[in-house]
């Protein structure tokens, strides 16, 4: 499934405070788009800095600039191009990736290169080779590797205390409003013994938080057939019960958290709750509904029906109480009557989820979607997709609320004398809302701690590190908390 771009710092300050001096080549990194590309962000960073390039924080220390492109919706594409224009303007020598790379111009090659001519070499998504060799050809790589300069987990985007594993590309799916299939192809899963090793080496580096991605988690190994493989010596299959069963054991050795992304509902995550009541998994399942209307769920191509969706909640919920349920919504599709809009809302008040976004339908290019009948005025799809928000506020308000005095397991994104902001198990990064905690000596990012929540809003919850008694110490609440970054929430992604 595809996401909508959440925006990235425009270079790598962490890779670049880690760089050696002087010499070497100096690369600039502007990494725009999901976490599906910022793991291939990742892998260029971890390869350029093995190689013994620097990774440079600005434009003009940089002997050339890698950009890293999104291409799903047209936001990003403008944003994507925008972000070009701006490199070619300030370093001139730039080499191109991701999603946008892969997608056509009016003249039928490539929408980069006849934006921009001046490029130095375009590619498409998950093209580590291909930008590297670019990258060899117009700023020569250095003689001699600094290869003991690269950490154990790689070069990671993302804090030092969580990161993104991909463990598939592509989809085997044709959402007519989605062209992640044509940019990134059909499915091809990782063997699950690659995975667990790269899960392992995160862990040693210090992840406290894996968050499992790809375009359908549930579809894991289907291409492969479910192959057999090695982890740590002993025959598993490819498979996502049996990779969430893996996963969870290395986690648990090192005391951290496995969260899952884009889960569809089929049958076989039935056997991936039972692995969340154990404690396993995060109790967690973030499953891209879309719509509650048959009708419209056949026009969009959706894999699951939605027939099913409200009694599939209801089991999840029996078999795991604790679990959070986020989804992503897309109102006025083409087609969508008022009754179908009126099926979703309640749908949404029965399933009550528990994070929810909502996009107003807009055409992408290259859709099949756009050539279906019955599109809607741009208000009519605004105005819905603000309804649709509206009932949402009220429903993730009482949810929270529920959630005031008790205790939360919180892992700590940011600290600082005024408290600290963490995540509980309900709580992705970047998309849910936080935790904010009073001040407190032990609060440090990347520790876990136990909060007495004391007070909600519609987005977050406030509270204060428990004692060895169980109750709180300090206070925070919506009124005097004070976060001690401010942070932005991305409005959601599909
Ligand atoms: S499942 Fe549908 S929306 Fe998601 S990537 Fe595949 S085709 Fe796109």
């Amino acid at each position: 499934m595809p996401s909508v771009p959440v925006k990235r710092p425009r270079a790598a300050p962490r890779a670049a405070a880690a760089s050696t001096a002087g010499v070497a080549p100096r690369v600039g990194f502007v990494s725009l788009g999901c976490p599906k590309a910022l793991v291939d962000a990742e892998r260029i960073v971890t390869q350029l800095r093995a190689e013994g390039y620097v990774i440079s924080p600005s434009y003009q220390d940089s002997d050339l600039v890698v950009v890293n492109t999104c291409g799903f919706i047209d936001d990003a594409v403008r944003e994507s191009l925008d972000a070009i224009g701006e490199a070619l303007a300030e370093n001139g020598k730039v080499i191109v990736t991701g999603c946008l790379g892969a997608k056509a111009g009016s003249e039928g090659g490539s929408l980069v290169a006849e934006t921009h001519p001046s490029v130095l070499a375009v590619t498409g998504p998950h093209a580590l080779e291909e930008v590297m060799g670019h990258v060899h050809t117009h700023l020569p790589r250095p003689h001699d590797p600094f290869v003991d300069l690269v950490p154990d987990g790689g070069v990671k985007l993302t804090p030092r205390h969580y990161a993104y594993l991909k463990i598939s590309e592509g989809c085997n799916h044709r959402c007519s409003f989605c062209i992640i299939p044509s940019m990134r192809g059909d499915l091809v899963s990782r063997p699950i013994g690659e995975v667990v090793r790269e899960a392992q080496a995160l862990f040693k580096a210090g992840v406290k938080e894996l968050l499992v991605i790809s375009q359908d988690t549930s579809a894991y190994g289907v291409d492969i057939r479910y192959r057999t493989d090695f982890v740590d010596g002993r025959p598993v299959r490819t498979r996502m019960t049996e990779l969430c069963r893996e996963l969870g054991r290395v986690a648990q050795d090192h005391g951290a958290w496995i969260r899952l992304h884009y889960v569809y509902p089929y049958p076989h995550v039935d056997e991936v709750l039972e692995l969340m009541a154990e404690g396993s998994v995060l109790p967690y399942l973030d499953v891209p509904f879309q719509h509650s209307h048959p009708e419209v769920l056949k026009r969009m191509k959706r894999p699951a029906s939605g027939e099913r969706n409200l009694e599939r909640i209801q089991d999840w919920r029996k078999i795991v109480p604790a679990l959070t349920v986020r989804s992503t919504f897309i109102a006025g599709f083409p087609g969508e009557t008022e009754a179908h809009f009126e099926d979703l809302l309640a749908f949404l008040k029965e399933a009550e989820l528990d994070r929810v976004g909502c996009f107003a339908y807009s055409p992408v290019e290259g859709a099949t979607a756009n050539d279906l009948d019955g599109a809607l005025p741009d208000e009519v799809r605004e105005d819905r997709r603000k309804r649709f928000m509206q009932v949402q506020q009220r429903i993730s308000r009482r949810l929270l609320k529920r959630k005031v005095g008790s205790t939360q397991r919180v892992l700590i994104d940011a600290a600082g004398p005024e408290g600290a902001i963490g995540r509980s198990s309900a709580d992705a990064p970047e998309i849910d809302g936080v935790v904010h905690i009073a001040p407190h000596p032990t609060l440090k990012a990347g520790a876990f701690v136990d909060v007495v929540i004391e007070a909600s809003d519609a987005h977050d919850l406030f509270g204060a590190v428990a004692g060895a008694d169980g109750a709180a110490r300090g206070a925070a609440s919506p009124a005097s908390a004070q976060a001690p970054a401010p942070r932005k929430r991305a409005a959601a992604r599909r």
